[in-house]
């Protein structure tokens, strides 16, 4: 049997916070092609290490490896330009501009292309053309024109995802994705993600643990900052010791 290629990988990733330790010596392997949960009671850490693999917080200790890779000193953009993209982030949708517009810029950004410049009218109205299409396999075809603050609150959601995949992540770091959503409105969000990550790799941290359970391929359960198991969702779920992490919060 062929070993399974890991896309992403953290060696004794630790995070002190003043004295206090978030993350403890955490070694967590992602493999190409899954959808990788991060999941765990409040205050495990998941919130923590999302944010030191996008970057956005510098380990204390250990490292992080993207495609065989150090990337443990890299800068979010750096590592952005080679695929590992972050999602969610709503401050990333222009509100005042359409669902078209939005995505057409995600895919300028892809090409290099500053959308301050004049550019032929032959790539825009390409671009538009692919942008419609993005928007249609998330199911807002219909709401190509309307702007991102009009859109309902799942609908946005669904923009994101589409201005995410523009960028044609190798990874997409999804965080939350269906927080604070209407039960309809996860449901959608999650059958949209099962259908638009086919073929692309995911690590998510989710609440949800039926949305969980529905998308995740490999499930990584923190507490107080450590890997408590590891595995599909029934081994998890059964495990006694992530029962016990759980029941006590
Ligand atoms: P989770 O996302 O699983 O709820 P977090 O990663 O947000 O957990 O937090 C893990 C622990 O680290 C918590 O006890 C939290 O109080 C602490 N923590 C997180 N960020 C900071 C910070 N910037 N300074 C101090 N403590 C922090």
């Amino acid at each position: 049997t062929q070993t399974p290629s890991i896309i992403l990988e953290t060696r004794g990733l630790t995070k002190d916070f003043k004295g206090f330790t978030a993350i403890k010596d955490v070694n967590v392997q992602v493999q190409t092609g899954h959808i990788h949960a991060l999941i765990g009671p409040n205050g495990a850490g998941k919130t923590t290490f999302f944010n030191l693999l996008t970057k956005f917080l510098t380990p204390t200790a250990g490292r992080i490896f993207y495609d065989g890779n150090d990337i443990t000193r890299h800068r979010p953009a750096e590592i952005a330009q080679h695929g590992l993209i972050r999602s969610f982030q709503i401050s990333a949708v222009f509100p005042h501009l359409s669902a078209r517009e939005n995505v057409r810029i995600a895919l300028q950004r892809k090409l290099g292309v500053s959308y301050h410049f004049w550019r032929p009218i032959r790539v825009l109205d390409q671009l538009n053309e692919e942008a419609q299409h993005l928007l249609e396999q998330v199911g807002l075809g219909e709401f190509a024109d309307t702007k991102a603050v009009e859109l309902a609150y799942g609908r946005k959601r669904a923009l994101e995802i589409a201005t995410t995949i523009a960028l044609k992540p190798r990874l997409m770091l999804l965080d939350e994705p269906t927080q604070g959503m209407s039960a309809e409105d996860v449901s959608t969000v999650t059958d949209l993600i099962r259908r638009v990550v086919e073929g692309r790799t995911v690590v998510m941290v989710e609440h949800n643990l039926n949305v969980v359970s529905t998308l995740a391929d490999r499930i990584t359960v923190l507490s107080r900052g450590e890997v408590l198991a590891e595995g599909d969702y029934d081994t998890v779920s059964t495990n006694p010791a992530v029962m016990e992490a759980y029941m006590g919060t």
